[in-house]
């Protein structure tokens, strides 16, 4: 807890100050971000430092697995943060970001593990369909198997998108796009899924990677 005091107490001291008129104009005209990232609640995954936005520009909705339950088969924060998203802001892409190494699709993949934790076993259910597509899959080793899974897991969310009335029609008006994407932790990669040619692309391509700085003591 004093860590994150001490960052309060630094954003507020440091940061603010340099941000101020921009939070000024954002309490003065309302958020209007482009983009909605259904993401994994996973610590490792941090959108703004991923796409170096700032306040204002991303309208994030988090949970464990990145999944999103169709519409119509259950209410909740998920479901309502993205019909708002949609239709009360000026949003023109909608991104699913699943990761590797996450502990929502390994639960997933080995159902037992989740026996103390019947609310995450019960939530992962929305995601059951990735795991049998997988299944039938050759995947051969357990970790093949489970990026495998992380990337049928974000597939199929997409296809859970398609059931929102909201994205539905516009979609049809074509004001909206839909992506898949997976973070890969550890390359730094962020893979896009091509509908069309069904292959996951990089969308970083050949960026040339800066040594490490230090890590802060
Ligand atoms: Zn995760």
């Amino acid at each position: 807890m004093d860590k994150l005091i001490e960052g309060l107490k630094r954003f507020k001291r440091e940061t603010y100050p340099r941000l101020k008129p921009l939070y000024d104009n954002l309490i003065k005209t309302g958020q209007k971000p482009r983009a909605l990232i259904i993401g994994c609640a996973d610590s490792r995954v941090a959108f703004e430092t991923l796409t170096g936005c700032g306040p204002g520009e991303l309208f994030i909705v988090r949970n464990a697995g990145n999944i999103v339950p169709r519409y119509g088969t259950y209410v909740g924060g998920v479901t309502a943060s993205i019909e708002f998203a949609v239709t009360q802001l000026p949003i023109e892409d909608v991104i699913i970001c699943g990761h590797t190494h996450c502990g929502a699709i390994a639960g997933l993949l080995d159902p037992d593990s989740l026996r103390d934790m019947p609310a995450v076993r019960d939530w992962l259910n929305f995601s059951k369909q990735a795991s049998e597509r997988v299944r039938k899959a050759d995947t051969r080793t357990i970790s093949r198997h489970k990026r495998a899974a992380t990337s049928e897991n974000v597939k199929l969310q997409l296809e859970n998108l398609h059931s929102f009335p909201c994205i539905a029609e516009r979609l049809g008006a074509g004001s909206i796009k839909l992506h898949g994407w997976v973070y890969e932790l550890e390359t730094g990669d962020v893979l896009e899924y091509d509908e069309k040619t069904r292959t996951w692309n990089s969308l970083t391509g050949d960026e040339p990677v800066k040594p490490p700085p230090p890590l802060p003591q």
